[in-house]
């Protein structure tokens, strides 16, 4: 089969040393060996958000992608309390979806997707009701919006209430600062800008919250957040059979995105989403949102005039490459570029050459398909008028 570019945000391309990995010799889950791979994940976890007070932060690794580490979230931090969700987005709308199914008292705060939220109507929301916990989507994934985790994160401080993110595509491309930015807690998955595989989530949190969580009835068996903590503290495990290869993977996907250091990641990644733009820019192609909103990891792309979606995603896939087309308000209208994972400079100049190369072939055969249709209507116009219409006109 052919290697797949995968220009998604996430899936990815995993780097080679990451298949070698996943494939370690066999290790049982309730030895020492699986606490000694679970401990140094969660080191690493607190290394990626760069947390300075390490003692303060703990990170439990969920078997399950990201909606698990979600709902695991939504299920676990409210207790019978009062939870305001904002949406922008696909993937809001899903927290807000998430949270109604486990906590009967979940506000929302709903502007269009793709648009920026309004913060002094946040402000005045959280003045008016009594809130325990804000949840929000850092980088909303439908769009590629990144939201502002400073101020919102400090108008919830203000409020007294609880601050949770769903950093699911943002985190290991752009810095969520869970101490700055007065984040509780943090999810997110293996298989996005971390550049692993699918399979595994992981929610990062202050040890304070995550003690809390103890009073609290549990609302699932499998994703209490509670009974993960719990096993970290008591045995360095997870309550449930991890699926250990992929926890090796994460490891290394881990251990080299230290190893390049974080800083230098996300200035990498960023720099490789500058390319794509300036390159896609050229192809006269506009954006969906500004670029000073965007989070560096992906590139929401309106569809040029007299072409479809899906022709372009088919044309590309015949030369290997996959993108994302736009989903709910936005289908039809815009595809999206993603930029993580084991992708070479070569890569996105191949990219853009094939993009290039996709538009001018589906504008061509558009212009022909309109030539083809012109004589046809001139043919018409020429036919002679019938004798009633004509005694219309001269009447
Ligand atoms: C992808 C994504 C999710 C869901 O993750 P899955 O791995 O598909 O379960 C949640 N939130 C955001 C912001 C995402 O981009």
């Amino acid at each position: 089969m052919d290697k797949f570019l995968l220009f998604t945000p996430g899936p990815v391309n995993v780097a080679e040393n990451l298949r070698y990995a996943i494939c370690r010799e066999d290790i049982c889950h309730r030895e020492p060996d699986f606490d000694d791979l679970l401990a140094s994940i969660e080191q690493k976890i607190l290394s990626l958000f760069q947390i300075r007070n390490r003692r303060a932060y703990r990170a439990v690794v969920i078997t399950g992608s990201g909606t698990a580490a979600n709902e695991a979230l939504l299920s676990s931090v409210v207790g019978d309390g009062e939870i305001l969700v904002l949406s922008n987005g696909e993937f809001g709308e899903r927290l807000n979806k998430i949270s109604r199914i486990h906590n009967s008292k979940t506000h929302l705060i709903e502007v269009p997707w793709g648009t920026p939220f309004d913060l002094p109507q946040i402000e005045a929301y959280l003045t008016a009701h009594k809130i325990d916990v804000v949840a929000m989507v850092h980088h909303e994934t439908c769009s590629g919006m990144l939201n502002p985790l400073g101020p919102i994160g400090a108008m919830v401080k203000a409020s007294g209430a609880t601050f949770v993110v769903d950093g699911v595509s943002s985190v290991g491309a752009e810095l969520v600062d869970m101490e700055g930015c007065n984040i509780a807690f943090c999810s997110s998955s293996s298989s996005k800008a971390i550049g692993s595989f699918p399979g595994l989530s992981f929610v990062i949190g202050s040890k304070n919250h995550f003690e809390k969580l103890k009073t609290h009835p549990a609302k699932t068996t499998y994703l209490n957040l509670a009974t993960f903590y719990e096993f970290l503290e008591k045995h360095s495990q997870t309550p449930n059979t991890p699926a250990v290869p992929l926890f090796f993977a994460l490891e290394q996907a881990l251990t080299d995105l230290l190893r390049e250091g974080v800083n230098k990641r996300f200035a990498r990644i960023m720099a490789r989403a500058e390319l794509l733009r300036i390159g896609m820019r050229r192809l006269n192609l506009e954006f969906l949102i500004d670029e000073a909103d965007m989070c560096s990891m992906l590139t929401t792309v309106r569809v040029p005039p007299s072409v479809s979606v899906r022709d372009i995603r088919e044309r590309l896939r015949q030369k290997s490459i996959i993108i994302y087309e736009g989903k709910g308000c936005f289908a039809g209208r815009v595809f999206q570029v993603g930029n993580i994972g084991e992708l070479s400079d070569h890569d996105i100049r191949y990219f853009l050459a094939s993009l290039k190369d996709v538009l001018l072939t589906l504008q061509a055969e558009a212009a022909d398909l309109v030539a083809a249709v012109r004589p046809k209507r001139a043919t018409v116009v020429r036919l002679p008028i019938p004798l009633h219409a004509l005694a219309k006109v001269v009447s």
